[in-house]
């Protein structure tokens, strides 16, 4: 019965062709005359049509379990919903935790869960001496598992999501992941991409915009480790984001002694050495330039050159002795920092005009007081922080932009929602991506009891009766 249920789903759905799409592959060498052979023409590798194994339904499909993925999860799950949430790697927490930098900027003014994330972490870990807006992955991975856990979030680590399928109205109906469980497909009425890459928007066949329009580059991939062997009171002028310093000093002076104890400077001329504790550090340090975050082959590579740099810079240090003698790695990412990819196209795209003119609209999901941000996007350009055409001012994220256009029943919340280069480079902190996360959470979650696709959702209704509206 499943099987024959199966079959006849799979007549009706259309699987996203942008899978598939932009690979050319050398001819594999096929040993035998067995089956696979007969499947090898022209370059490329034909599937056979196995069955894909529906294992599961739920109202609302996470995908990605970042800062935006989490905050979906918990506000459609919380709204009743019942929610499904996948994610890549083996924690959650994104940028915060798998890429090592819980350094988590734009919060203040996010009512809500980011609230509630902050307001936890600091209950449980009172007294330590730290960057203000700097948290401990190891604590933040632990509060997201409980927080997904109390709201009945049906989590699954280790798992990715490797294709999306519409059915013939366009509406996103399954994505497929893999895992250690081979490919399963997993049924949805609305699904939001938290991916940061937009894989499954590009899977359904999302159209997409990437870097500067006018080069197509993009902002540089960072490898951010974790530090011990130090003592915050013995390096304290090399140390930023503490009460009371400037920006630049402790980079520029902490760049200087890279270069006279290690012999080169570092590939992101403001390195950042912020304490989680006095003894525990989070080090930014690294650009990796001109790599995609959604090529495996690039991320591979940006990985090993991060990896290399590190460890030579952090050599030279220990060599200076003294404070430096016993510095040590004790941690690096599970996965590098992408700054910036896919952005997908949604009933509304964020503007440069938009964040210069410090925009207004009815169907905002939170506030960006986040500055353009654009880190160099190749090395001849400073290898710091580029100084932009524009200027923001505090301007709202509107509720359309994170609804796709190009595909119904599919939201994206994070660096992945609908927006231009300059826009992206504010909206992206993580503050932000929660805010997103919680709207489209919420609204992906009333869409399925109303019985509405996401794009018929009047967010500014919505938004008043919200469980983090503090003026409703
Ligand atoms: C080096 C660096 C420094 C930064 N500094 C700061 C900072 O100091 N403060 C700040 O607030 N922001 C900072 N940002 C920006 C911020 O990290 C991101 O823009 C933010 O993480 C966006 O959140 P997100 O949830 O959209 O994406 P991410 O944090 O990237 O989370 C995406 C999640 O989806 C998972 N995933 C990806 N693909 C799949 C798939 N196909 N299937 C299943 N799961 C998948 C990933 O494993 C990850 O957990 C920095 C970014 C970088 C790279």
């Amino acid at each position: 019965m499943i099987g024959n249920r199966t079959a006849d789903r799979r007549r009706f759905f259309q699987t996203g062709a942008a899978a598939a799409a932009g690979w050319t592959l050398g001819v594999p060498h096929v040993h035998s005359a067995d089956a696979s052979a007969a499947m090898v023409q022209d370059g490329t590798y034909i599937e056979p049509s196995g069955r894909v194994p529906i294992v599961a339904e739920a109202d609302v499909v996470v995908c990605g379990g970042g800062p935006a993925g989490v905050a979906a999860a918990l506000a459609a799950a919380r709204a009743g919903a019942s929610t499904r949430l996948f994610e890549a790697h083996g924690c959650l927490g994104g940028i915060w935790t798998s890429g090592l930098l819980s350094y988590i900027l734009d919060s203040g003014n996010k009512p809500g869960i980011m609230r509630e994330i902050l307001t936890a972490l600091r209950a449980r870990e009172k007294n330590a001496r730290r960057a203000p807006s700097m948290e401990d992955p190891e604590a933040v991975k632990l509060l997201l598992e409980q927080m997904c856990a109390e709201a009945g979030v049906e989590l699954q680590l280790h798992t990715q999501c490797a294709a999306a399928v519409r059915d013939q109205a366009n509406r996103l109906a399954l994505v497929v992941t893999e895992s250690k469980s081979g490919r399963e497909a997993v049924a949805g009425k609305v699904f939001i991409d938290c991916t940061g890459e937009g894989d499954v928007a590009h899977q359904a066949g999302c159209g997409w915009d990437y870097g500067r329009p006018e080069t197509g580059d993009a902002q540089p991939m960072s490898f951010v480790v974790l530090l011990t062997g130090i003592h915050l009171d013995e390096i304290r002028p090399y140390v930023s984001s503490m009460p009371g310093d400037t920006w630049a000093g402790p980079k520029d002076a902490l760049a200087k002694l890279i270069k006279e104890s290690s012999g080169f400077g570092p590939s992101y001329s403001k390195p950042s050495l912020f304490p989680i504790r006095e003894t525990l550090f989070c080090l930014m340090a690294n650009h990796e330039y001109e790599f995609r975050g959604f090529d495996a082959r690039d991320v591979t590579q940006a990985t090993l050159q991060g990896r290399a740099e590190l460890h030579r810079m952090i050599d030279g240090l220990r060599g200076l002795g003294g404070p430096w003698k016993d510095i040590r790695i004790c941690s690096s990412p599970e996965r590098l920092g992408v700054r910036e990819s896919r952005r997908i196209h949604g009933h509304y795209t964020i503007s440069s005009d938009d964040i210069t003119r410090g925009a207004r609209f009815d169907d905002a999901v939170c506030r960006c007081a986040f500055p353009v941000d654009v880190h160099s996007t190749t090395a001849d350009r400073g290898k710091g922080i580029e100084a932009a055409p524009v200027r923001a001012k505090p301007f709202d994220i509107p509720y359309r932009s994170l609804v796709a256009k190009d595909v119904d029943g599919l939201m994206m919340a994070g660096r992945c929602i609908s927006g231009d280069f300059y826009a992206h480079s504010a909206y992206r902190v993580t503050g932000n991506a929660v805010g997103m996360g919680q709207a489209a959470g919420l609204a992906a979650a009333t869409a399925v009891k109303d019985g509405r696709l996401p794009h018929e959702i009047d967010w500014s209704e919505l938004a008043k009766t919200a469980p983090w509206n503090e003026s409703g």
